[in-house]
């Protein structure tokens, strides 16, 4: 099992120091893992330095992975980011991505543009407005950012999901298209097992959603969307049962953006497909 989604103390909200996520991921015998702080995003209109890297930290985010590199020969430690897609940040993401030799670039959308106050998503109060355009405006938003060519995998598909109502029921079309604008882009989708400690009680994406990303042939990574160290690979065993019943689930395995992939049951190791 690898664990491609781990924040650090560069995000300003999560805890620990990111020797602590490395060596409980040691502790639990994963191969790989990817720290992927919030990208910086200078000017960002919520305003918001505090719970993102800072342009003058990216720096120091290389010189730890450095460290720990040096330091933790058994584990593989890859260079990765959380970038949002935001409306209106497309050059200046381009401009950044292209700067640093970056292993995996998360794609997630935890703001809409055309959302007021804080654009936050998990936020959101329409009283008025039906769910299914709640969640036809955030697919539209994942739609655009895909569409960037910006990313390697795209994060916590079913985010906006509120209990009880899975995207499939009320937005099929809408999901149909992300998971063929995926496969366009050859993209993986991450699944996300921080769902799992929410009022949602599942992954992002729900395991039906992920039928049918698998049933499309996109691969997928793993990601526990740890903020503290304990969190680490949280519930991985949970999510080895639920892709042991899908024999046809891809894992896509990353280094410098570029993927590998390997079935469940290849006991070769991942073979080497482009
Ligand atoms: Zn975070
Ligand atoms: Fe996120
Ligand atoms: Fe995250
Ligand atoms: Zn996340």
């Amino acid at each position: 099992m690898v664990d491609y989604h781990l924040h650090t103390p560069f995000c300003r909200h999560a805890a620990g120091p990111m020797e602590a996520y490395v060596e409980q991921a040691i502790r639990l015998g994963l191969q790989e893992i990817c720290f992927t702080p919030h990208i910086p995003l200078p000017d960002f209109p919520r305003g918001d330095p505090n719970v993102r890297m800072r342009p003058e930290d990216i720096d120091r985010y290389w010189e730890a992975l450095e460290r720990l590199r040096g330091r933790y020969r058994q584990l593989a430690i890859l260079a990765g980011v959380e970038a949002d897609y935001y409306e209106g940040y497309e050059e200046y993401l381009r401009g950044f991505l292209a700067r640093y030799p970056f292993d995996l670039v998360l794609m997630s959308v935890h703001f809409i543009r055309a959302w007021p106050g804080e654009n936050w998503l998990f936020g959101f109060h329409f009283p008025h407005k039906p769910m299914a355009c709640v969640y036809h405006e955030y697919l539209e938003e994942v739609k655009k950012g895909i569409r960037t060519g910006l990313y390697d995998c795209l994060a916590h598909l079913d985010l906006v999901k509120q209990p009880g109502q899975p995207l499939l029921d009320s937005n099929p079309q809408d999901v149909a298209e992300v998971i063929d604008l995926c496969a366009a882009a050859g993209m993986s989708v991450e699944v996300n097992t921080s769902g799992l400690r929410r009022p949602v009680r599942e992954p992002y994406p729900s395991p039906g959603l992920l039928e049918r990303i698998v049933r499309r042939g996109i691969p997928v990574v793993t990601g526990s969307d740890a903020h503290e160290p304990r969190l680490v690979a949280h519930a991985f065993a949970e999510l080895e049962r639920l892709f042991a019943g899908m024999p046809r689930l891809r894992r896509a395995f990353y280094r410098g953006r570029r993927m590998r992939m390997a079935s469940t049951r290849d006991s070769e190791g991942p073979a080497l497909l482009r």
